[in-house]
């Protein structure tokens, strides 16, 4: 199969989340499974920065943005293949970058200390319009045409519209992905020009959101089959509470959607052969193995270097949506009185930020808060950490949560979307039968969070052969990419049958 994607990050060249994560290692996957993919997203600076070679392609063309002529360049590398070890080459996927620099040159990619860039609804509408018209230049062959996330929606739109019958388009079937259905590039309904579409898109059932242009409503409306991060989700999403306004669209399209667990780069993550963690390990010397992990990360982030103690993780964006609303009142009530020792990796809400802060500000010897994007010290926190928290209110998927797993950080999470897809509670019959592998709690309040957390501290040091059987069936787990590329697969011949019956291939 011929598959293009779009997306706004990718790794190794941009990223603020799990979606560049998928982006950058699902291609290569289905390239694995012998398909031909090719990946287009944004000449962003730092994707630029980010590249071992870069090739020009000399092509460039004009797009009207609303009656201002904007030249979209095309710029081309691949997508490196990392050997375990971390040894990157070539792969067999092509990269093109959108380059423009009015739009791209910034240093980040949706906004800064001030809040979204202004212009999100132009650039992406740039972005979108010009990935449809270079598939066609490069003359691309073409039978799937994968979008993720709001950044890419109108895509789909073009494609069934102004694209319709055009050149290879005739032959493929388009694929939305939700990756978190709270972010919908949701823009004044004056910005619909910077579209192109007709303005008779602009209603209730396509374009228009309670008087606004809503990108990823569009990217759902016209696609052929929808995507999401987790079975969970899927359905968590069809309902009005994790629905956000667009429950009743999903509802009408449930036929068209399946959720798919994003997978794990086990070429990164896996402490087997991790170089940039302190002591590499398997299941088999696991214990020595993240002691070690863990005397280096309390001396690295300054907090006092104790086997004993249990250390719990957090690595994640500081907004609500991830439950640090549960974790500094929990915090609080537990930072005089419990010996636990909590290590926080993450940027974002300055409320959030400063009340960690204070926290470690108070109590230096338990608490050590980083307020950065450091992949490296994310590394670290996997494997130094005994226990690795993930409250989020919601979880489309969740990516540390599998991380945790393999590096043997016991995961406590809510149960919600991809967080209750991947980690299965500690039971006694769970436990017995060799399938439980982390803590689970249900209702979304500190006291919940508190007992779940209590139960795994408590069988962290009253009974270690417990804790082990955990470890090892987490450790065991297998979330790597293969299993789930298979089920995009299975998605896009999904997307292609409905195409088909509605007369379109
Ligand atoms: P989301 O996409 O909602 O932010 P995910 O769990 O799907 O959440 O993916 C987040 C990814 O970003 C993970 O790979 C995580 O390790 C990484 N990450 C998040 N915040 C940081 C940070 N401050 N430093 C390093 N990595 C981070």
């Amino acid at each position: 199969m011929h598959i293009i994607m779009a997306a706004s990050e990718a790794i190794p060249f941009a990223k603020t989340g799990g979606l560049a994560d998928v982006c950058g290692t699902l291609p290569r996957e289905l390239a694995k499974l012998g398909h031909h993919c090719s990946l287009f997203m944004p000449g962003y600076r730092k994707a630029k920065r980010n590249c071992a070679e870069i090739h020009d392609t000399h092509i460039s063309f004009v797009i009207d943005m609303a009656g201002k002529p904007m030249t979209a360049h095309l710029l081309r590398t691949q997508l490196p293949s990392v050997d375990a070890g971390g040894a990157a080459a070539g792969s067999s996927v092509d990269v093109y970058f959108i380059d423009q620099p009015f739009y791209f040159d910034r240093e980040e990619l949706y906004g800064d200390s001030h809040g979204d860039y202004r212009d999100n609804c132009e650039r992406f509408s740039f972005f979108s319009r010009a990935v449809v018209e270079a598939i066609e230049r490069l003359r691309l062959p073409i039978d799937i045409l994968h979008c993720h996330d709001w950044q890419t929606g109108l895509i789909p739109a073009f494609h069934r519209t102004l694209y319709r019958g055009y050149g290879w388009y005739r032959h493929c079937a388009s694929i939305m992905t939700i990756h978190n259905l709270a972010y919908q590039g949701r823009f004044w309904g004056a910005d619909m020009p910077l579209t192109d579409m007709d303005w008779q898109y602009f209603n209730w059932q396509q374009m228009e959101f309670f008087g606004d242009l809503n990108l990823l409503k569009t990217g759902i409306a016209f696609a052929d089959m929808i995507t999401t991060v987790s079975p969970s989700y899927a359905r968590e999403i069809q309902q009005p509470m994790h629905g956000c306004g667009l429950d009743g669209l999903l509802r009408s399209k449930a036929n068209r959607i399946q959720g798919i667990v994003n997978g794990v780069d086990y070429n990164v993550w896996d402490p087997g052969h991790d170089n940039m963690i302190a002591s590499r390990y398997t299941s088999s010397n696991w214990k020595d193995g993240k002691l070690a992990c863990k005397r280096h990360l309390q001396q690295k982030v300054g907090l006092p270097v104790r086997d004993d103690v249990p250390l719990i993780g957090l690595i994640g964006r500081l907004a609500e949506q991830k439950g640090w609303d549960l974790v500094v009142p929990l915090m609080h009530r537990w930072i005089d009185s419990r010996d636990v020792q909590w290590v926080v990796l993450g940027n974002g809400e300055a409320r959030f930020a400063q009340a960690l802060s204070e926290l470690a500000h108070r109590r230096p010897d338990r608490v050590a808060v980083r307020l950065e994007f450091s992949d490296g010290l994310a590394h670290e926190i996997e494997a130094g950490c005994d226990l690795f928290l993930m409250p989020s209110r919601y979880e489309p998927c969740g990516l540390n949560q599998l991380y945790s797993l393999r590096y043997g950080s016991i995961p406590v999470v809510h149960a919600t979307g991809g967080l209750i897809d991947t980690v299965n509670n500690a039971t006694t019959e769970s436990i017995d039968g060799g399938t439980g592998t982390g803590f689970v709690f249900d209702q979304y309040d500190v006291d919940a969070l508190e007992n779940c957390c209590s139960r795994a501290l408590e069988t962290y040091s009253r009974t270690p052969e417990v804790w082990s059987k955990l470890v090892l069936a987490g450790m065991d787990q297998d979330w790597s990419w293969s299993k789930s590329a298979t089920s995009y697969l299975n998605a896009y011949a999904r997307a292609r049958e409905l195409a088909a019956c509605e007369g379109r291939l």
